[in-house]
């Protein structure tokens, strides 16, 4: 097939017009509010619905792993999530108050979290896929008050932590009898608590290069930016049936898994299982997707299975298939055109901006490899920062830091305790993403990389220090090096280099016994995948670890800067 640089879009055979960009105010006027006065998330997605036209539409359509099928209205979610509301405020939730939950993609997950936000409670959904210390970190430094969560996960990843976080005042297993007596026993109807738009709703840990993981603080105000791209980026109609196939324990699974699809009011579905190419595909034709939004780990997982896997499906209802959280090969957009007569959509944002900031839109035309262009009432650019300022490349083509006119309503509004980090993101008025990048004369981003050590695998945010400190734990272990090795289906796999203390020697029993601690500790999602022994690991002269040149070595690239390098590492 010929490749040219663009592919060009017609609204012809469509049978809805790809929605025109919305500005914030339209959005805004686009919400109810709370009767009364306020703002309040879980009201604009469900209750609002449940009291009005969408009342019986199905808000989400569970499908379990093991054949089960549930659908739920927006009545049943408003009822059911009131229910949780009721039962936060009788464990002694109130405003502000941490709301953990921890289950698999299973149907309660969502009232669970819809009932915290209308308790005004700050909810953290949480990857199941952790491993207890993961968990720990983050409930510790949320100062979590309650956590949702089910006797299974509980004694395997909860039970052995559960002494080290002192603010935990409850759990609740939603499948024990107590649980299931509270909820039955609560009413059906809660008043929501009255919060403003500043407001606190989620706190949504990523990482960084340095320390354990930040908590970055959203508010309530953000459902009007979850509104618009809703339509524009993800093309979101009415009648549609969205899939976004991102697990509610990312930030992606909630603003467009939970928030997003329920404030415009469309059916989501939900699948329980884990990635598998048949089911998938199945998932696709069966429940007649419009709107699928997924992640380029997964397309690169089903390129392996090749085009007539997907072509052999009549998919007559997909109409827009959207990607985040990694960049999309151009393979991967052309793949699309052949596998489903549609190209991939890659969008671009990241926990901090709390929805989709840069997006190949429906109406627009696309270029394979590119973000797309930033939204309407996004300003993004392209800068340089330096101890004398920030400077802003014009030029088309020039490398620097992604940033953003700092102002959006989604933007996050701290990261939790820690004012000063949250403080150095900004500058001149513009937040700084972390990302480099370039623009091309037409508008259109392409994203180049990461400007810190953070890894990127399957679509997950992997910071190497809380990697390094679990394997530091090991008796064997003195020292740790963590970085991202590339690799061509899930974008990077976690790779550690550890010096071992002395009295211990390299074995291939040894490196197994750190792997196993290693998943042990982190959870499957963390753990690194392959693990070398070093005798000695480079370190800038103030003594950090250079993961950078770590990365160099193993990939036998240029080492560049090594300056700061310590003497003979
Ligand atoms: P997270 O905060 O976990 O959602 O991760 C955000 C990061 O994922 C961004 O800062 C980027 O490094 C990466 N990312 C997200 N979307 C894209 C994309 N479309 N292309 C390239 N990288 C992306």
């Amino acid at each position: 097939m010929e490749r040219p640089p663009i592919i060009r879009k017609s609204a012809a055979g469509r049978r809805v017009p790809p929605s025109a960009p919305l500005s914030w105010d339209e959005a805004r006027r686009r919400l109810a509010g709370l009767p009364g006065g306020g703002l309040n998330i879980a009201h604009e997605a469900v209750d609002r619905h449940a009291t009005g036209r969408l009342a019986d539409r199905v808000a989400i359509r569970w499908l379990g792993a093991s054949g089960a099928r549930r659908e739920i209205t927006y009545r049943e979610l408003a009822a059911l999530s009131s229910r949780f509301a009721h039962v936060y405020r009788s464990l002694g939730v109130e405003k502000g108050d941490a709301v953990f939950v921890l289950c698999g993609r299973i149907p309660e997950l969502y009232a669970a979290v819809l009932g915290g936000l209308k308790c005004g409670a700050a909810v953290s959904p949480l990857f199941a896929a952790f491993g207890p210390e993961p968990l720990k970190t983050r409930i510790k430094l949320g100062r979590g008050k309650v956590l949702v969560t089910t006797e299974a996960l509980y004694e395997r990843k909860v039970k052995k932590v559960a002494g080290d976080m002192p603010t935990l005042a409850h759990v609740l297993a939603l499948d024990s009898a107590e649980a299931s007596s509270m909820l039955r026993s609560a009413s059906e109807s809660f008043e929501i608590e009255r919060t403003t738009p500043d407001d606190i709703s989620f706190l949504h840990f990523t990482s960084g290069t340095t320390g354990m993981p930040k908590g970055a603080q959203h508010v309530h105000g953000a459902v009007v930016m979850h509104c618009a791209s809703a339509k524009v980026a993800l093309d979101l109609h009415d009648e549609d049936i969205f899939w976004c196939t991102a697990d509610p324990g990312w930030v992606t699974g909630t603003s467009y898994g939970i928030v997003a699809p329920l404030v415009q009011g469309v059916t989501s579905v939900v699948d329980e299982a884990e990635f598998d190419a048949e089911r998938w595909y199945s998932i696709l034709e069966a429940e007649k997707v419009a709107v699928w939004y997924t992640a380029p780990t997964a397309i690169r997982m089903l390129m392996k299975g090749g085009a007539g896997a997907a072509k052999r499906r009549p998919l007559p209802a997909l109409r827009f298939i959207a990607s985040v959280g990694e960049p999309l090969n151009p393979e991967a957009v052309w793949w699309g055109m052949d596998a489903f007569g549609l190209p991939i959509h890659d969008n671009w944002w990241q926990t901090e901006t709390g929805g989709i900031m840069i997006a190949n839109t429906a109406a627009m035309d696309v270029k394979p490899g590119s973000m797309g262009k930033p939204l309407a009432g996004v300003e993004a650019a392209i800068a340089r920062r330096s101890e004398r300022g920030m400077r802003l490349l014009e030029g088309p083509g020039e490398e620097g830091e992604l940033v953003l006119r700092a102002g959006w309503p989604a933007m996050f509004r701290g990261y939790l305790g820690e004012e000063e980090r949250y403080r150095r993101c900004f500058a001149d008025g513009w937040y700084f993403t972390g990302d480099l990048a370039k623009r091309d004369a037409d508008g259109y981003f392409w994203f180049v990389g990461r400007a810190d050590d953070v890894i990127k695998s399957a679509g997950h945010l992997i910071g190497p220090f809380e990697v390094e400190s679990a394997l530091m734990e090991h008796a064997a272990v003195a020292e740790a090096g963590v970085i991202g090795k590339p690799d061509p289906v899930v974008g990077e796999v976690v790779m550690a280099f550890v010096m071992l203390k002395s009295g211990f020697e390299p074995s291939e029993e040894l490196r197994l016994a750190i792997l196993g601690h290693a998943r042990r500790r982190l959870g499957a999602a963390v753990a690194p995948k392959e693990i070398a022994f070093a005798t000695a690991l480079p370190r800038t002269r103030s003594g950090k670890i250079m993961r950078r040149l770590l990365k160099a070595r193993e990939l036998g690239l240029p080492e560049g800067d090594t300056s700061m390098l310590e003497e003979g590492a």
